[in-house]
């Protein structure tokens, strides 16, 4: 297969490295330049012999803008896949462009983070049509270890901000516990002991527990460096929000994790953090 990458970044340069072992890739981006991948001058170069067009980019404004650079280069009948994060309206305004100019578009985000990225064991979440997910499975399938088809355009984006919704919703609840327990005088020990065995365990205690030398290695057992950084759990958060409101889902747990993350991130020290760092936040703070 004839793969074209654009956005070369944390994520997408590993990403088309792996797929570069056993396909003709050639990548594209504005700054980054990584070694080991065919480099074209531009997106559009990129993507117009290409089968199968891979994005890995910020944001969904940067994604639209893209789209409308690469879609009409593109071969007839290519695919455009997107595995970025972005906002719900935006994939799918991408998607229906792309059957406009006789294109099929998935929308496929990932979690597993750069390590995932780096060693091929990301999880796809896609969105878009039945026949493109088939043709694009041997991509996900080399840089990847698990892909679920969702549904229609979309609902790739969907699946992903509704989990890490739980996610930042489950992580603040497990750290405020943490403290709870330590000013009523239990050992952090018990405490895992019990709730990862109880009605309380999620996979933010029982897999990622954030407090240190507690549960299996987690990134508060090196110091809280990202891991999953608390700038990418208030991204998805925020999307979480704008697609709850475009929506008209009552959302006020995922609404109060994005208003938390945001004080983290913005007006205390969490930027640069892994999320589990929360957890120092509230040993900081007290009620009054
Ligand atoms: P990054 O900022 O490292 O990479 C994005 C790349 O896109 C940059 O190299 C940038 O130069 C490039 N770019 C920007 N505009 C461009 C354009 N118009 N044309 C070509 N290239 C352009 O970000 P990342 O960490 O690789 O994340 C990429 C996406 O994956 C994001 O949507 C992010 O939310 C998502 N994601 C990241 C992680 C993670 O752990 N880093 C985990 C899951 C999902």
């Amino acid at each position: 297969m004839k793969i074209g990458f654009i956005g070369l970044g944390n994520m997408g340069a590993p990403m088309a490295a792996n797929l570069a072992k056993t396909h003709d890739v050639t990548g594209f981006d504005t700054i980054a330049k990584p070694d080991g991948i065919r480099l074209a001058s531009s997106a559009t170069a990129t993507a117009k012999d290409a089968d199968v067009v891979i994005t890995m980019l910020p944001n969904g404004d940067i994604l639209r803008a893209v789209a409308n650079e690469i879609h009409p280069a593109m071969k007839q009948g290519a695919i455009h896949l997107d595995c970025s994060t972005v906002d719900v309206e935006s994939a799918r305004a991408v998607a229906t462009q792309a059957e406009n100019h006789d294109l099929q578009a998935i929308d496929a985000p990932v979690s597993g983070g750069i390590g995932g990225a780096t060693n091929g064991t990301l999880t796809f979440m896609a969105g878009g049509p039945e026949d493109a997910f088939a043709k694009v499975k041997p991509l996900f399938d080399i840089m990847g270890q698990k892909a679920v088809h969702c549904g229609p355009a979309g609902n790739g984006q969907a699946a992903k901000i509704c989990n890490n919704m739980i996610l930042g919703v489950t992580m603040i609840a497990t750290c405020e516990a943490f403290v709870l327990a330590d000013k009523l005088g239990l050992d952090r020990q018990a405490m895992f002991d019990v709730v990862s065995t109880s009605s309380g365990y999620s996979w933010s205690m029982n897999a990622y527990c954030p407090a240190p030398g507690i549960g299996p290695q987690s990134p508060a057992d090196n110091g809280y460096k990202p891991g999953f950084a608390a700038d990418l759990m208030l991204k998805d958060l925020n999307l979480s929000q704008i697609a709850a409101e475009a929506a008209n889902a009552d959302t006020p747990m995922g609404e109060a994790a994005r208003d938390l993350y945001a004080q983290f991130v913005e007006q205390e020290d969490g930027k640069g953090q892994d999320f589990s760092a929360m957890l120092r936040r509230f040993e900081k703070r007290s009620r009054t």
